[in-house]
């Protein structure tokens, strides 16, 4: 990716240098969001009009009215104008949002959409940072970054919780919009995937591969998202690849995607299969939404997300199981997804698919909600399948949750054994 130099007017350094850097709770002066308090980012086109280039507004208090070690909400509304923007580029310009904090001295961003959390470490505030700075950051960098289609950009950051609550709900409809735009497409109904290198910055030999049934695990570069990424930036990091010829259906290999990936890997991943987490799975960088694991025991798999920090049935919390198979490398038996590719009828079908999930977190049962119960349904698994995925209430080893497994006849018991 093309860094450019430009000079932003706030009291940190700003730079691809600080990209890596990670804030510890203790080392915050206060942070936002991350399941401990509502926050949501979301970048919008708008109409002419509707966009005073370069203005920033913080509705609810500054940094100097926010004690040290407190959580705030937090929403970040991006609104852009430009004659060639496009609606399928809002999701492209948002998943920026991401790297353009995280070029902050002092400053952490992780996650996305409504699930994203951001740390300003005591340094940034002893140096002067305002919340105010968030904007100048953005608006700066969506402009020298894409002069091809935006205009203008204004910047509307939101610390006061009711204005939160309420903008979200406009944002939630927005990610739902963008979802539903992807239904209807499958693997099978294209020829071409998309690659998604930006994550080489931490992980340099990480390849995503982004197909229309398999979202990016990072939860943010769907395929569509890809495509509109690459009409961009056509030298990007979302590069088209031809599948070519399929080498193996069931696992779902394809030639021309394994050279890609050998080649865009420093040449250290040889052979990825697309459906399956038990040989050849895609690597993982370090920015999945959640993990699955094996539950050998249980005859399948589980679930867990950066959310839910509590002990799990494979004996390791999700930053535990991150250090296991982050780094972009491929880790049989374990990988890291996006929340999405759950209900997706992509989702490990070489290992039997859906009916392997035998735990997750309650938070995510509940943020899939009825596309999960849809997805059980679609799988012949029935709608009450999700009541038979146990989750912190039932247990957290495999000891604790089998007996609750046997009594509900969870079906992995009766499948193959998945080693
Ligand atoms: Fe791209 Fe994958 Fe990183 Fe998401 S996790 S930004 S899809 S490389
Ligand atoms: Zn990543």
């Amino acid at each position: 990716i093309k860094i450019k130099i430009v000079d932003i007017p706030v009291p940190i350094t700003i730079g691809p240098a600080f990209e890596g850097e990670t804030i510890r709770k203790k080392d915050a002066y206060v942070e936002f969001g991350g399941g401990r308090s509502t926050s949501f980012e979301l970048v919008r086109m708008c109409e002419a009009d509707e966009v005073e280039d370069g203005k920033i507004q913080v509705i609810g208090p500054e940094i100097d009215e926010m004690p040290e070690g407190s959580v705030f909400p937090l929403g970040i509304m991006v609104d852009v104008y430009g004659r060639k923007m496009q609606e399928d580029f809002e999701g492209v310009l948002e998943r920026r949002v991401h790297y353009f904090i995280n070029y902050g001295e002092g400053l952490w961003h992780v996650a996305q959409r409504n699930m994203m959390w951001i740390r300003i470490g005591k340094n940034a505030h002893a140096a002067g940072f305002k919340i105010k700075d968030l904007g100048e950051i953005l608006i700066a960098k969506y402009k020298s970054d894409y002069p091809a289609i935006i205009d203008r950009v204004q910047v509307t950051i939101i610390t006061d919780q009711s204005v939160v609550e309420e903008k979200i709900k406009l944002a939630i409809e927005k990610y739902a919009a963008r979802d539903a735009r992807l239904k209807g497409l499958t693997d099978e109904s294209v020829d071409t995937y998309y690659s998604c290198t930006l994550c080489q910055s931490f992980a340099p030999n990480h390849v995503c591969v982004v197909s229309p049934e398999r979202v990016g695990l990072c939860g943010a570069v769907s395929w569509l998202d890809a495509k509109a990424s690459n009409e961009i930036t056509p030298t990007g990091p979302n590069q088209p690849i031809d599948k070519g010829e399929c080498t193996d259906t069931v696992k779902g290999s394809w030639k021309n995607l394994n050279e890609f990936i050998y080649a865009n890997s420093n040449r250290t991943v040889e052979n990825v299969n697309f459906y399956t987490m038990m040989e050849d799975p895609m690597t993982s960088c370090g920015c999945f939404e959640a993990i699955m694991a094996i539950l050998p025991m249980c005859n399948g798999i589980m679930i867990t997300t950066r959310e839910h920090s509590g002990d799990t049935p494979s004996g390791m919390t999700f930053s535990a199981l991150a250090g296991t198979c982050g780094g972009g490398v491929q880790t049989p038996g374990f990988m890291g997804i996006g929340r999405r590719y759950l209900t997706s009828s992509k989702f490990i079908p070489a290992d039997g698919g859906m009916a392997r999930i035998v735990w997750m977190p309650k938070e995510l049962k509940e943020y899939l909600g009825q596309d999960l119960i849809d997805a059980a349904e679609r799988e012949g698994l029935g709608a009450d399948f999700v009541n038979k995925i146990a989750d912190e209430t039932v247990g957290i080893t495999e000891e604790e949750i089998l007996p609750f497994l046997e009594e509900k006849q969870h079906p992995a018991l009766k499948m193959d054994p998945m080693m």
